[in-house]
């Protein structure tokens, strides 16, 4: 099994910050593991028990912030890992949050709306004591929607006696949600593509773009380079299939195919391809947006793209990495490219607590600020240090976060300034 890339960076980084292995280690215990049962009563009376957990990794730079999924597979470990990678998100774009995460083990695809509704709750219910607005802040994540936040808000209302919109994220508009919050991850990734693209001095356009997944991140990545002439989208995929055309996959017309015969097959203006053959299509960026691991030592060698933009959360395993840099390729990191989504939640959460809301305008140039100062600021540091997107990424929220523990007196022996704050 090939290991996660983040790991190889983060030890990296480490060394050049001056912090030991056992420093580091440290770093990736959490601060609270809360663990719970949860009572759920389904429509036919039967009362199933399930594992629940909440993950607060560390609040140095703010209070702790991170999405809550509803999958069977959800373990105190994986939440664990992506409780420790929100905090790396949160200050890899410099906003002021810590890191969490939240999981129920269990397959919600079968449950009714009211059995959902009854489980997001009971969830917020178990964990009451430990949220809030300026405390630790949850938003969706894999299987869980604005519908699923708005009943998470109104049970912690309901239970602190006032509204609190700023308890959570991801809430529906008509409840204090942000506008550009569906869209916020994918632009975020396109502004940081966009900054690579000049960045690389590239002067042969369109460029060919092929994405893996077609849901919120991929499809909505997809609509973005429709609009934009420097890009071609030529190949996309979702769980069972992908389509390629080397002169052009019009996204509209295959996603209006999709809603009205619920798969890409029968579409015929553009070839179906097996859905593993994607990351090896001719391209000259590929788009993980869709699965964990999905660039490993198997399929690396077939790569023919010089530019990976990692929308999915770590697409790339470190074996991967390892060759793809080899051969040239910059592969831009989860952690900032898909931070849009995370920042818009910061820029909700502001709002609720001025008692404001922006307009799409202001939210979109906002993001597009976040997101351009963030990568500028790690592209300096990558070229003073010559080292991989990848490193410089994690150097640079690693050391913000080492920065904000040694301030507070939780680390004395860092030596942050003499590599990063010159
Ligand atoms: P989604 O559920 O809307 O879409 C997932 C897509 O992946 C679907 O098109 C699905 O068909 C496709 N897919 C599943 N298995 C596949 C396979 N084997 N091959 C190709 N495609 C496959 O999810 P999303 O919100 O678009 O999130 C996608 C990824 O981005 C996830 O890894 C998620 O953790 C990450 N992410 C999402 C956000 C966000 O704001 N939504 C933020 C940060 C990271």
């Amino acid at each position: 099994m090939d290991n996660p890339a983040y790991k190889h960076a983060l030890g990296e980084a480490a060394k050049r910050l001056g912090l030991t292995s056992n420093m580091l280690n440290d770093l990736f215990v959490p601060d609270q593991v809360i663990e719970k049962e949860i009572r759920l009563e389904l429509d036919n009376g039967q009362v199933v028990n399930l594992p629940a957990w909440r993950v607060q990794h560390n609040s140095s730079r703010g209070p702790y912030k991170g999405g809550i999924r509803f999958h069977e597979n959800v373990t105190a470990e994986e939440v664990s890992t992506l409780a420790t990678l929100m905090t790396l998100k949160c200050a890899a774009v410099n906003i002021p949050f810590g890191g969490a995460k939240g999981g129920v083990k269990v397959n919600p695809k079968p449950l009714s709306a009211g059995e959902l509704e009854r489980l997001s709750r009971a969830y917020t219910k178990a964990m009451f004591g430990s949220l809030g607005s300026q405390y630790d802040i949850p938003a969706p994540d894999v299987n869980t929607n604005s519908q699923v936040m708005a009943w998470m808000m109104d049970e912690y209302n309901q239970l602190q006696g006032y509204n609190v919109p700023a308890s959570i994220t991801g809430k529906p508009i008509e409840l204090g949600g942000s506008v550009g919050r569906s869209i916020a991850t994918a632009l975020g990734g396109k502004y940081i593509l966009d900054y690579i693209v000049e960045q690389s001095g590239i002067t042969k356009f369109p460029l060919m773009v092929a994405i893996q997944g077609s849901g919120n991140v991929g499809g909505g990545l997809a609509k973005l380079l429709t609009n934009d002439q420097r890009y071609r989208l030529v190949a996309i995929s979702d769980s069972k299939s992908a389509m390629y055309s080397p002169t052009g996959v019009n996204w509209d017309k295959l996603s209006n195919h999709k809603k009205q015969h619920g798969s890409f097959s029968g579409y015929l203006e553009a070839q179906s391809i097996p859905n593993d053959e994607l990351a090896a299509v001719e391209c000259d960026v590929l788009v993980p947006a869709a699965l964990e691991n999905a660039i490993t030592n198997e399929n690396t060698d077939e790569i023919k793209a010089k530019i990976i933009l990692e929308l999915a959360n770590h697409p790339v395993t470190a074996e991967a990495e390892a060759k793809l840099l080899e051969k040239g390729v910059q592969i831009i990191p989860d952690i900032i490219a898909n931070a849009g989504g995370v920042t818009v939640s910061y820029f909700e959460w502001v709002q609720n607590r001025q008692g404001l809301a922006w307009d799409l305008e202001e939210v979109v140039e906002r993001l597009k600020k976040t997101m351009v100062s963030a990568i500028a600021e790690i592209n300096e540091l990558k070229t003073r240090n010559k080292i991989s997107w990848r490193e410089a990424t994690f150097l640079k929220s690693l050391s913000r976060l080492v920065d904000a523990m040694r301030l507070r007196g939780k680390l004395v022996q860092a030596r942050t300034r003499e590599y990063v704050l010159r």
